[in-house]
């Protein structure tokens, strides 16, 4: 039997049910390798060998008693640490949250549980999730696997290196301005960020909650679809959460992959194309759209005049959920307690707490929220981007009259070195100049790899209208394969 551990999960998941391989062989292997890797790539802040090979054990009885198993069962998955995992450490990247360990899971992790997934632990994020390179993680950053000098883009930076590491087949990432995009375009893997409201908030640490959407990270189209359909589907406990079937993104994604795009029209945003991307990036996003129109698809420009305005508008709608969020971390009912000698009183020992607690991106966005918030600049400031979100989701709609998706690249620039961008938080945020806008709207947009620039993996992102997630998936699989997947050098 090939090496488990570069198999893709549909493979896994296939020699599982078949009995070529157990689910406990499939989770001993990439126990391995994490063993073997992760002390160059700290992809995981957290692995639990002892309950992921429990889990596989389970699987493979289930299957020897020949009860019927889900088409993911026995496949090994990371779990981003901000999604909530009951008895097992979750700490959002923070070191507010260390040493917490949730009463409950999340409905996603519920779910993934249900369908016989093996979680083999947690991955590493920047703090609460704000971040596009995993450097404001308060456990030290995860490592690019093509160049272990780069980031591996954040803030999901976790879930995407332990995908191009060969730690885990699937991982699960959020994406609230494009946090499974971005890592996922950087380190040559797939990242979809499913229609808001189409995956389960509940048992997310909470960012920013009009936009937080949890979804697959994967190495394949195809995989990642199978772990959107169990991770996908209404959920009471969160308010948000569509009360609609899950469109069949698995049938898309084997249809994309036959490569027909016959009379698919790709749209292509005007406004996206001036923009500083880096040449390289330029050029294989053109190489991706070429071996689109090869296979049928029509490219179409179109103009979206309010998308310039969509990083500043995000960089004050996400700041100010988050510091409405992040005031439950008061030093009294999670984690990290401060200064409490029985002299101080509540107030100090909460700013303590928070001052010990959290990491520099943090403060400064409760800082410019709050600022955003306060009777006097509500108006001027978070209002103002709420009507700027209503021009951009118009912007959308328009545009999706005239084509069936909207194209660009993923990112403006590949990997960065480690430390090029910390001290410039503006540098920092550029990274989502293309990523947010979908953010806004609330559709669902995926990246897929599209070729290299310099070496360095370049990310193609597809944005489809809101619950036509199959929409993407067909055509991000027949970009695939047209292109191929993208494979690093070996750690060395
Ligand atoms: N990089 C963006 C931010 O820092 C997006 C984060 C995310 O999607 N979680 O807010």
């Amino acid at each position: 039997m090939s090496d488990l551990t570069r198999m893709s999960a549909a493979q896994l998941a296939a020699a599982i049910a078949s009995g070529e391989a157990s689910a406990t062989e499939v989770t001993n292997a990439h126990l391995e390798r994490i063993a073997a890797v992760d002390d160059r790539v700290h992809a995981f802040l957290h692995v639990d060998a002892e309950g992921a090979r429990a889990a596989a054990l389970d699987v493979d009885e289930r299957r020897s008693a020949g009860e019927p198993l889900g088409p993911l069962a026995g496949v090994p998955v990371g779990v981003k640490d901000i999604v909530v995992t009951r008895g097992v450490p979750t700490t959002a990247g923070s070191k507010i949250l260390e040493g917490w360990r949730p009463p409950y899971d999340a409905t996603i992790v519920e779910r993934m549980r249900a369908a016989g997934l093996v979680m083999l632990g947690k991955t590493n994020l920047d703090e609460f999730a704000m971040g596009s390179s995993t450097e404001y993680s308060a456990y030290g950053p995860t490592y690019n696997p093509w160049d272990l000098g780069r980031i591996p883009g954040g803030s999901g930076g976790g879930s995407a290196a332990a995908l191009a590491a060969y730690e885990a087949p699937l991982t699960v990432g959020t994406d609230t301005g494009g946090s499974i995009r971005q890592p996922g375009a950087v380190t040559g893997t797939v990242g979809a960020k499913p229609t808001y409201g189409g995956t389960s908030r509940y048992g997310l640490v909470a960012f920013s909650s009009s936009l937080d959407t949890p979804g697959p990270c994967a190495r394949t189209v195809e995989d990642a679809a199978l772990l959107h359909a169990v991770l996908a589907g209404h959920d009471p406990r969160d308010s948000t959460s569509i009360p609609q079937p899950v469109p069949d993104v698995v049938g898309a994604a084997r249809q994309g992959a036959t490569g027909d795009l016959t009379g698919v029209r790709l749209g292509l945003v005007r406004e996206f194309g001036g923009e500083g991307a880096e040449a390289g990036v330029t050029a294989a996003f053109r190489d991706g759209l070429d071996a689109l129109t090869k296979l049928g698809a029509e490219v179409v420009e179109v103009s979206c005049p309010n998308f310039q305005y969509a990083l500043p508008a995000y960089y004050l709608i996400a700041p100010s959920e988050c510091s409405s969020n992040l005031a439950r971390f008061d030093g009294v009912r999670y984690g990290l307690r401060v200064g409490d000698d029985g002299n101080r009183a509540l107030e100090e020992v909460m700013s303590l707490t928070r001052e010990a607690g959290f990491g520099p991106e943090v403060k400064r966005r409760v800082i410019i929220g709050t600022y955003a918030l306060s009777s006097g600049y509500y108006d001027a400031y978070y209002g103002q981007a709420q009507k700027v979100r209503t021009l951009i989701t118009r912007d959308f709609t328009a545009a999706f009259e005239r084509v069936d998706v909207l194209v660009s690249p993923t990112t403006p620039f590949v990997a960065f070195p480690l430390g090029s961008r910390t001290s410039d938080p503006y540098q920092m945020y550029l990274a989502d100049l293309y990523t947010i806008p979908v953010n806004l709207y609330g559709g669902p947009a995926i990246s897929v790899p599209c070729g290299l620039s310099e070496g360095l993996p370049v990310g193609f992102q597809i944005m489809a209208p809101t619950l036509a997630d199959d929409r993407m998936y067909r055509v991000a699989a027949a970009l695939e394969s047209a292109v191929g997947t993208l494979t690093p050098g070996e750690l060395s």
